[in-house]
């Protein structure tokens, strides 16, 4: 019997599932059981052709439309999106691992929150009237044209949005490539936008590896590729993209800073960071997994994490009591253990966890190492797994120095009683998307992305709409012209 999970067909474009059977055939694994529920096929040139062609033609009409009509269909997708949550949060954890409990409320949500934020604000994207004298310039905020978005396995249905949404607000298409690791999600966006009224080929979506992510970036059919990975793929796209002056985001990876002083709660510095790493299984780009903690308060905050930490769940991710789920593969899971065991060999301290859990399926036990020191391979190195390390710190200059020194800079936070002291650090902090007592909220309204090698422009927030549009300006005289001649 076919397996819920397996789409009617592995490509969605100019508004129908489309199948090709003789692109190389990508499993889905299921990480909670390692069972295979569906395959997919990565796009043959003709499937490619076929994406790019059709969102290309369709996108003129799409940005003729006014932007009140084009946000009117995305936020019909939205509610179509919320009303159909839990089937879509079921698939969201066949796709990902990820458990229930997490894509009931992380997900489709998310992704509908784009929907409705971006289409909310389509009917309002205007130029300005800049007064010359007698004579005005005016500008006009114009769509980029046809879009492509590359997603990382992490969040396949927000990503999907994430991107999708502020592109078609702005009057672009989009040819979606998921990650060959979690293909399902994105085609569901796809046809739930065409259900709510999206004309045929305005958001496609096709499958496969790298190479066909390379095929999508480098057509000059293509004005702009937005992309989550992470860094050195993201200096291959970019690099490919620069080769056609496409305008790029670049959504990477990093190795963030969480500090904790001294006279922080201790329970919401503790919360901070288990969100900031062991949710979805620590497979979050942001995640603040280097934890700086203030020496007088050290062995009060292990004692309390790893307390916490011994509460966490792992099971049957369909189970809505179950907290933390498997790895997104096999492959993965083997990554991460690798840094765990690297970590005991450079004489980092295991707190708790530090080894596969005792069950099938890709599961790594929550693990935190403390007296982690700078130089260490895991503190260095993203893992994209559940490894906190635990630095020491004593001083607010040092830490600052410390937190910084690193290629990366997507997001950083503070706990701190001392709201001067917060602004301050924060303020001195090299990362995008920052917190103050807090980890990891990631509100559509607020710009999100980072710095330094974690990327490029910013998604969600008005912050997007720059980066899916471009202002034509337009210089009207009302007098003669003079010429010299
Ligand atoms: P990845 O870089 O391996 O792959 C990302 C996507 O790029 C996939 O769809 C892949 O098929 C595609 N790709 C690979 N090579 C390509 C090429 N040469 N040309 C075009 N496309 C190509 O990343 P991943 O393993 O799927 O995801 C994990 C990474 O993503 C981590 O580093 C993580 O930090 C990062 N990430 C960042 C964010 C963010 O918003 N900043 C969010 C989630 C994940």
């Amino acid at each position: 019997m076919t397996h819920p999970a397996q789409p009617k067909a592995s490509h969605f474009i100019n508004g129908e599932y489309v199948e090709d059977t003789a692109g190389t055939p990508i499993p889905v694994i299921y990480a909670a059981t390692g069972e295979q529920i569906a395959t997919v096929y990565a796009a043959t040139p003709a499937i490619v052709e076929q994406a790019l062609s059709t969102a290309k033609e369709a996108q003129k009409a799409w940005a003729k439309m006014t932007g009140t009509e084009r946000g009117r269909i995305l936020r019909r997708a939205a509610d179509i999106m919320r009303e159909r949550n839990h089937e879509l949060s079921v698939l969201e954890t066949y796709d990902t691992g990820k458990p229930l409990q997490e894509t009931l409320v992380a997900d489709a949500t998310s992704g509908a929150d784009a929907l409705e934020y971006f289409g909310g604000l389509a009917g309002s994207l205007t130029g300005e009237h800049i007064p010359m004298g007698e004579d005005w310039v005016y500008t006009v905020r114009e769509a980029l044209g046809l879009c492509v978005g590359i997603g990382a396995w992490n969040y396949p249905t927000q990503i999907a949005c994430w991107k999708g949404a502020p592109a078609l607000a702005c009057g672009n298409s989009m040819v979606f490539k998921p990650s060959e690791t979690t293909p399902l999600c994105a085609l569901k966006v796809a046809e739930i936008l065409h259900e709510a009224g999206a004309p045929a080929g305005i958001y496609n979506v096709i499958q496969g590896m790298g190479e066909v992510g390379g095929a999508l970036v480098t057509d000059p059919r293509v004005d702009k590729v937005s992309l989550t990975g992470s860094v050195p793929t993201g200096k291959k796209v970019y690099a490919a993209a620069a080769e056609g002056m496409k305008h790029v985001t670049m959504e990477l990876g990093g190795k963030s800073p969480l500090i904790i002083f001294d006279d922080a709660d201790i329970d919401n510095a503790v919360g901070g960071a288990i969100n900031g790493n062991f949710y979805s299984s620590g497979q979050v780009c942001s995640n603040g997994t280097r934890v700086f903690v203030q020496k007088g308060i050290k062995e009060k905050f292990l004692a309390r994490l790893a307390e916490r930490t011994g509460n966490a769940i792992l099971g049957d991710p369909m189970d809505e009591a179950t907290s933390f789920g498997p790895m997104v593969t096999e492959n993965q899971m083997n990554i991460v253990l690798g840094y765990i065991e690297k970590g005991k060999e450079e004489g980092a301290r295991v707190v708790c966890g530090g080894a596969r859990a005792d069950m099938p399926g890709y599961y790594i036990q929550p693990t935190v190492f403390a007296d982690v020191t700078d130089d260490m391979t895991i503190a260095r190195e993203e893992i994209f797994g559940p490894v906190m390390s635990v630095l020491d710190f004593e001083t607010e200059e040092e830490v600052v120095a410390r937190a910084n020194d690193t290629e990366f800079g997507l997001s950083a936070g503070v706990f701190t009683n001392d709201f001067s002291r917060a602004h301050r650090v924060i303020g001195q902090l090299e990362a995008g998307s920052c917190f103050i007592n807090s980890y990891n909220d990631a509100p559509v309204e607020a710009p999100f992305g980072g710095v330094k090698a974690s990327g490029v422009g910013r998604e969600n927030s008005k912050e997007a709409i720059k980066h899916f549009s471009q202002v034509k300006s337009v210089y009207v005289r009302m007098g003669d012209v003079e010429a010299a001649f």
